[in-house]
């Protein structure tokens, strides 16, 4: 009987480690970073980080010869859901976008020396990287479309085009860039994904654009100095050794497959930590207001976004549960996965936005307030309908995969078509009911 829906006992102190540390240091400390610049949140960070390293929790995504724990993926889904309570515990725990998933894309596609110079201090926290693929001039839910040319002249690649969203950029030391080598090959191996370091002639940050989640007006030239910002990136004749390109010209596509698959499961747990946070909220809101005479729980209506509530939050983390654990079964690109996973990535989202939505509206003003976190959690939250692939493009993955191995009835009529059914089931069975 394979079904098991207990915690492993033996990670349930690490779990409850984590619920501690967050709970109690991280949600709290983020009340009091604003207007910190990177340098200062980095010195406030390295000994919580050293928190992590020492009970064995940092990068815990990696397999063990990269430092990490080398746990499946249903334990780093449950670990997740307890990070996802804060926005500062990814950083904290070395596990935060874009850096894990760059990562991951650099242990399957670079070379050794490009490992050494780029992967290992990236796993030690010693640099931080970017990922720059989105464009505002094409469509980032069709990649084949992307229009930054990367040629080559004698020992460099020479880099043209116009990025944005390229989060972290400005404040990082490395960017991978996906960039068309040959505009003439199949759509999916026209492009390569390239190294740009940090103050390379020709890469110009414009600013970092301000978004639902730091909405601030950016004009050119507006930095955050910090991480967390989207930036707008120009790429003129900028070049590069030719020992800066990961995989082979063509490759592109293939390495931006390989960062997403774990990191959307671990992203979609996180969201379920933030619904059990506005959940919370919710129920305890739900007890403590008092309208006509009696507290807000006793209201039907009140009842029901309680009950709907936990439904859809369970759901929801079952759906990635089951993913993370078809991922350790079946591997992280089978069919199976990839269904799942594509599943999550667009129903959870919509789940936690409706979940904040209920907790906002029962703190009435004050959940529309900044006194409460539930308006930053929303704002922060509809971004995910959008990155790492919008709710359609995931929609329509997941409808592909279902109807890969269905057929239509050879008749053309459908199978479950009645009077044809019932001429089959007389052809079949008529004779017991003459017998009656
Ligand atoms: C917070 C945040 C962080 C991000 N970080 C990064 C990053 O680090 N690096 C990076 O490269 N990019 C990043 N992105 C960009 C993100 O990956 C893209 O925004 C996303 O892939 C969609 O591309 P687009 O914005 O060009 O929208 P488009 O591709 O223009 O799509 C616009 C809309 O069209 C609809 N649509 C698209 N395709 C279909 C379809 N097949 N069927 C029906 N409707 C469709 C969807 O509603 C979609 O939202 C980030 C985005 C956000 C919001």
């Amino acid at each position: 009987m394979a079904w098991d829906f207990a915690t492993p006992a033996e990670f349930e102190p690490d779990l409850q480690w984590m619920r501690d540390f967050v709970d109690q240091t991280l949600i709290p400390l983020e009340l009091l970073y604003e207007g910190l610049d990177q340098q200062q949140l980095d010195r406030l960070w390295a000994p919580l980080k050293q928190q992590v390293k020492d009970r064995g929790l940092w990068a815990a995504h990696l397999p063990p010869e990269h430092g990490g724990q080398g746990y499946g993926q249903v334990h780093l889904a449950l670990m997740h859901e307890v990070l996802g309570r804060s926005e500062l515990a990814p950083e904290i725990f070395g596990c935060q976008g874009p850096d894990s998933g760059n990562a991951e894309l650099l242990a399957v596609g670079a070379n050794e020396a490009q490992k050494q110079r780029w992967l290992y201090p990236l796993l030690a926290g010693e640099l931080r990287s970017t990922f720059a693929l989105t464009e505002p001039h094409t469509s980032g839910s069709d990649p084949t479309g992307i229009k930054t040319r990367c040629e080559r002249d004698g020992d460099e690649w020479v880099i043209n085009g116009h990025k944005w969203f390229a989060s972290n950029a400005s404040v990082s030391d490395f960017s991978l860039v996906m960039a068309v080598t040959d505009p003439e090959a199949p759509p999916h191996k026209r492009a390569a994904m390239i190294v740009v370091p940090r103050g390379t002639p020709g890469m110009r940050v414009v600013r970092d654009v301000g978004s639902m989640h730091d909405p601030h007006y950016s004009p050119e030239g507006f930095l955050m100095d910090r991480i967390g910002g989207h930036s707008e990136v120009l790429f003129e004749n900028c070049r590069v050794p030719l020992d800066h390109m990961i995989g082979e010209p063509g490759e592109g596509f293939v390495l931006a497959q390989k960062r997403l698959g774990g990191g959307r499961i671990h992203h979609a747990m996180r969201m379920i930590g933030q619904c059990n946070r506005a959940f919370e909220m919710l129920k305890e809101r739900a007890i403590a207001r008092e309208t006509r005479g009696k507290p807000l729980a006793k209201q039907q209506m009140v009842q029901a976004m309680l009950a709907d509530s936990y439904v859809e939050i369970e759901m929801a983390r079952l759906l990635v549960l089951k993913s993370a654990w078809t991922m350790d079964t079946e591997g992280p690109f089978s069919k199976a996965a990839r269904l799942d996973i594509s599943a999550s990535k667009f129903a959870i989202p919509n789940i936690l936005l409706t979940v904040i939505d209920r907790a906002i509206q029962l703190h009435g003003a004050m959940g529309y307030s900044t006194d409460m976190p539930l308006e930053k959690m929303y704002r922060g939250a509809r971004a995910l309908r959008i990155a790492d692939g919008a709710d359609e493009v995931h929609k329509q993955s997941v409808a592909r995969l279902l109807l890969e191995d269905v057929e239509a009835n050879e008749s053309g009529l459908p199978s479950e078509h009645i009077p044809s059914q019932r001429q089959r089931a007389e052809a079949r069975f008529g004779h017991l009911l003459a017998d009656l």
